[in-house]
């Protein structure tokens, strides 16, 4: 007999309403977050089953994906699915405060941790690349990085440009999934951005999108739009379609008046970042025939980017590394001031993780977004008194284009997320909303995640590199009762240069899921309070002292 075809890819979206297709919702809420990943709205490129961040997928292949929804329609609520990679490889019988899946992706042990052996073992299907939410099953778009990408401009315009961005022109990078988000967190802010990227498909999604506003014809085109919308004040972003390798070095050249400099093309991953000299059209077989030769080319292009972001640095410019890991590659490349700019994190975001701050987000499983404009006016009801959160909700409202199910997200810190979990549940409970939501963030978060050049970069006491904190971060949401709990390796910054972890929690209306939803949303947020305390961050301490969060070393 011929041998079964493989199966292949095809449209997934997933269920909306009130109708079960497992049986409960915490099976339920996994089976549609992973299928919502899968989205041709959500993913960047679904047929291969990757959601964002270079090559981050949501299931190993489509066999295994066909695997993990029949097991989670059929997963029973005392029982748990285990995901090595995404791959379903077992299914225990646990209990109904254990998570229903738990999941380890791109996991290497450290010697063998670097981005060669990962191909190699991914060539032979033993693994996958999971990133931070494609392989957790909670990633919602672009909308959520949009949020921290908007906190972050923000924070440049409190720190240089007294408040707003207003009058300024910011110059980056990469238009994909996650860097997607910098036109609109620039014109939020009221600046001018001008955004560079290779792939003409990524500019005209992000326009489709309402992202990002207008497409430059060339250079000087969008120079002279940039220039004419600073001088009236007026918020604008602009794609302009080349390769930061050779546009930076030439606007540095040519004294272009930026202000604000940073990147989110896919550098983490050489693989993914086009080398000069190499046209778009050839990229993925270049990079698929010759790796070596294609990485090597990627890192001296980084190497010549990131000298024109030093350069644009030293003609008194605001330049951060946003997360990409590009200092690092271009210092692997030789360039020796690579590290002469800080990295986003120990300049803007630290004292937010030390009150336990981070990325909280939500879906609603009923695909309806009159749900999500319900949660949206508990958040303000809840936190009256947090005017920039009132001022992003409200944009976000207005301004935020669903993709997929649809979700929320905002950051909220240690005693509020708790407060608005348990808000939803009894909105769920009340019939308030039309079906329940899952509750979940980023890995990029303050207890979560050992990043030595991003979360956990320039650590007061040194412990960057520490990678204990994630594991126990998933280990307390574990024991705390999140519907489903990973732990990834290499998100964000790539193979070697991180370990995070994610929970996500159902808040189905039960009473059931209230006890969980107060444990998780306390203990989750609650690592990064004690990870901060215990590398000696006094905001921290205060924290600590203040919402009663208990550290064993200062008691006694
Ligand atoms: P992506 O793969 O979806 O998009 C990357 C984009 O960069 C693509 O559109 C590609 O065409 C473009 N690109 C590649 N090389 C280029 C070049 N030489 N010149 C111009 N454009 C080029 O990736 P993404 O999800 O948008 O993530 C981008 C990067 O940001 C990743 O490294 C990711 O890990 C990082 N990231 C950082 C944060 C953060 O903490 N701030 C959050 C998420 C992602």
């Amino acid at each position: 007999t011929a041998p079964a075809a493989q199966p292949g890819p095809r449209p997934v979206r997933a269920p909306r309403g009130t109708q079960l297709t497992a049986r409960g919702w915490q099976q339920e809420a996994a089976l549609r977050m992973l299928q919502n990943n899968l989205d041709p709205e959500v993913a960047e490129h679904p047929d291969k089953l990757v959601v964002y961040g270079g090559t981050g997928k949501a299931a190993r292949d489509w066999r295994s994906f066909d695997a993990m929804v029949r097991t989670l329609r059929d997963l029973k609520q005392d029982e748990t699915m285990l995901v090595q990679s995404g791959r379903p490889v077992g299914v225990m019988t646990t209990h109904e405060w254990a998570p229903r899946v738990l999941i380890a992706n791109s996991n290497l042990v450290g010697d063998w941790a670097n981005w060669e052996e990962f191909r190699r073992l991914e060539a032979l299907g033993l693994t996958m690349y999971g990133q931070m939410t494609a392989g957790s099953w909670i990633y919602i778009g672009t909308q959520g990085i949009l949020q921290g990408t908007y906190e972050t401009f923000a924070a440049v315009a409190n720190k240089r440009f007294g408040g707003t961005l207003a009058g300024t022109i910011t110059l980056t990078a990469g238009l994909g999934g996650m860097g997607g988000a910098q036109p609109l967190a620039v014109t939020m802010n009221d600046g001018v951005v001008i955004c560079v990227d290779c792939d003409p498909r990524a500019i005209d999604r992000r326009i489709e999108h309402r992202y990002l506003d207008v497409k430059a014809d060339s250079l000087e085109h969008a120079l002279d739009l940039a220039t004419k919308a600073r001088d009236a004040r007026k918020p604008l972003s602009i794609g302009l379609l080349g390769n930061a390798a050779d546009l930076l070095p030439r606007m540095l050249a040519m004294g272009a008046p930026i202000d604000i400099v940073t990147d989110q093309t896919s550098a983490h991953d050489p693989l993914a970042y086009l080398p000069s000299g190499v046209d778009f059209a050839d990229m993925a077989r270049l990079a698929r025939d010759e790796p070596a030769d294609f990485t090597l080319r990627a890192r001296e292009s980084m190497a010549r980017h990131v000298e024109a972001m030093v350069g644009f640095m030293d003609a008194g410019a605001e330049v951060f590394d946003y997360g990409n890991s590009i200092r690092g590659e271009a210092q692997l490349a030789g360039y020796s001031r690579a590290f002469a700019f800080p990295g986003f994190v120990p300049a803007y975001i630290r004292p937010l993780f030390c009150e336990g701050r981070g990325p909280f987000r939500w879906a609603a499983l009923s695909g309806d977004p009159k749900d999500i404009a319900a949660t949206d006016r508990a958040i303000l009801e809840l936190f009256p008194e947090n005017e920039s959160l009132a001022r992003w909700m409200k944009m976000a409202g207005e301004r935020v284009h669903f993709q997929g199910l649809p979700a929320r997200i905002c950051w909220l810190g240690y005693g509020e997320r708790d407060k608005a979990g348990e808000r939803f549940n009894d909105m769920v409970a009340s019939g308030e909303l039309s079906a329940p939501v899952v509750i979940g963030r980023d890995h990029l978060d303050c207890g979560s995640v050992a990043s030595p050049y991003r979360e956990t970069e320039a650590m007061l006491d040194g412990s960057d590199a520490i990678a204990d904190w994630p594991l126990l971060n998933a280990m307390v949401n574990v024991a705390s009762g999140a519907s489903w709990v990973s732990i990834h390796h290499g998100g964000g910054v790539g193979m070697g240069r991180s370990i995070h972890a994610g929970q996500v929690t159902v808040a189905d209306g039960t009473a059931l899921a209230g006890e969980k939803i107060r444990r998780v949303l306390t203990n989750d947020p609650g690592m990064g309070v004690i990870r901060h305390v215990d590398a000696g961050y006094d905001r921290a301490d205060e924290v600590a002292a203040e919402r009663a969060v208990r550290v064993p070393m200062r008691e006694g």
